[in-house]
């Protein structure tokens, strides 16, 4: 998503990133980017979930790398538990999408089944 502010090197504050050549020009590209903020406003508001949600679900889907303990085992890169597969003789395709411990999904994107 492009960003439509940036913070200033103290983080405190928000400003528009644009050079404008005309007075006009600048209150029109600002009205434009104040829908645009309205809009995204709205979408975020329609799902009805706190700043704390969002976060919590961010931590929660995002997927981690398994860890290689050894040539077969893998562990959960959250929580170390075994992931109940083997990597000597198993199909990345069919590991487990998920831990069974903490349910956190598992990024096989590698191929090789995680990294030592
Ligand atoms: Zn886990």
């Amino acid at each position: 998503m492009k960003r439509l502010t940036i913070r200033t090197p103290k983080g405190a504050a928000l400003k528009m990133n644009d050079t404008y050549q005309s007075e006009a020009e600048a209150k029109d590209d600002l009205m434009r980017k104040y829908r645009i903020a309205i809009e995204r406003l709205a979408d975020y508001e329609d799902m009805g979930l706190t700043p704390e949600e969002v976060a919590e679900l961010v931590k929660r889907t995002t997927r981690v790398k398994p860890y290689a303990e050894s040539d077969a085992d893998r562990l959960c890169g959250h929580c170390y538990s075994y992931i109940d597969w083997d990597a000597l003789n198993g199909r990345v395709e069919d590991a487990p999408k998920y831990c069974k411990s903490c349910g956190k999904p598992i990024d096989w994107s590698d191929k090789k089944g995680g990294a030592e």
